[in-house]
């Protein structure tokens, strides 16, 4: 019975959702991100019945470092997309909040214009400390989105570790920001955002445009010179400012036409593919991560460490007894 109740919840909401209603999605975001386990299964419902609504919006991922003018640069993008005729979704991955303990904050100074248009959504969505700041849920909240009808739905990350490969692997296009001292720190830079990058956008041009314009000739140097595997062509690289709105049609343009060239070639269909048994993997992992944390063997795992610092006991044999204890395993 409770369950045919959460199946018939879901199902009000599901429709909700798809007819727009901001509130609802707002509440359905918080119910995929929940671990309450009587929301799970009203979860699973609620994404089962919008699915067949999915999958029809540009998938934009913005990422780079802290302070490059990510979320300035998607507050004029966003309106940008908007004048084009788009509806513009923003799940905001806020890092503070790995340090506030989880809550979500919901810093409203950032991306204040976009925030206040009726065609627009945004949602900061908490990190909890997973890899690169793309949270767990967050594809869940991306397929929420498309089902509430916005035609771009962008998700944010701060470009540090594991980062850019999390962005990428849930993005159709992916953007790196950058102040424009990149350029001087061009050895330094990871080689690894710079090939997953689809548009590179060297921003705060208002300030520091010849800068800006110096680095952007650098990296194209550069960038012709890699070897790039999994997409076709380079990075686009353009001068951008997000406070003064220079370049910004440009980057608008230079998204759209990057997106439809890889519709064209395939390359879409595969990094959806590729990102959906991405997503799988991710998925499992937390499931394991969060059975170990349930079964309650903390003074099980203490007690198979000292055993591995004595030597009593080799690491892989005290891996599977642990496996065990846990009743994951048969050792
Ligand atoms: P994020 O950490 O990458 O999201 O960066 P923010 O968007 O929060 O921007 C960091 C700081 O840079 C803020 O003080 C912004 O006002 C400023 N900023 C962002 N874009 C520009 C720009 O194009 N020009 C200038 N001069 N400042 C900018």
């Amino acid at each position: 019975m409770a369950r045919m109740a959460e199946v018939a919840d879901a199902g009000g909401l599901a429709a909700a959702v798809m007819s727009g209603d901001r509130r609802a999605l707002a509440r359905a975001i918080t119910l995929v991100e929940s671990e309450r386990d009587a929301d799970v299964a009203e979860a699973d419902a609620l994404l089962d019945a919008i699915l067949p609504r999915t999958g029809n919006a540009l998938r934009l991922g913005v990422t780079g470092p802290p302070g490059a003018g990510k979320s300035t640069l998607i507050d004029a993008l966003g309106r940008q997309l908007i004048e084009r005729g788009e509806r513009v979704a923003v799940l905001a991955i806020d890092p503070s909040s790995r340090v506030s303990g989880g809550s979500v904050l919901g810093d409203k100074t950032r991306m204040a214009r976009l925030s206040a248009d009726a065609r627009s959504f945004i949602r900061p969505t908490p990190s909890r400390g997973a890899s690169g700041g793309v949270a767990r849920h967050t594809r869940e909240a991306q397929l929420l989105c498309e089902a509430a009808g916005y035609t771009v739905v962008i998700v944010e990350t701060v470009g540090v570790g594991q980062g850019e490969l999390a962005a990428s692997n849930l993005s159709d296009c992916l953007l790196l920001v950058l102040h424009p001292g990149a350029g001087d720190d061009l050895q330094g830079m990871k080689r690894g955002i710079l090939e997953l990058a689809d548009v590179i956008a060297l921003n705060k041009a208002d300030t520091e445009r010849e800068r800006a314009e110096a680095a952007a000739a650098e990296l194209t140097r550069a960038l012709s010179l890699f070897a790039r595997h999994g997409t076709s062509a380079d990075p686009v690289v353009l001068v951008t400012s997000a406070l003064s709105g220079l370049g910004v049609p440009e980057l608008c343009t230079a998204l759209a036409d990057r997106a439809s060239s890889e519709r064209e070639s395939g390359t879409l269909a595969r990094r959806r593919t590729d990102g959906l048994r991405a997503w799988l993997h991710e998925e499992l992992e937390a499931l394991l991560r969060e059975r170990l944390r349930r079964a309650n063997v903390s003074a099980e795992l203490a007690e198979l460490e000292r055993a591995v610092e004595s030597s009593r006991l080799t690491p892989r044999r005290a891996a599977r007894r642990f496996l065990e204890l846990a009743r994951l395993g048969d050792a």
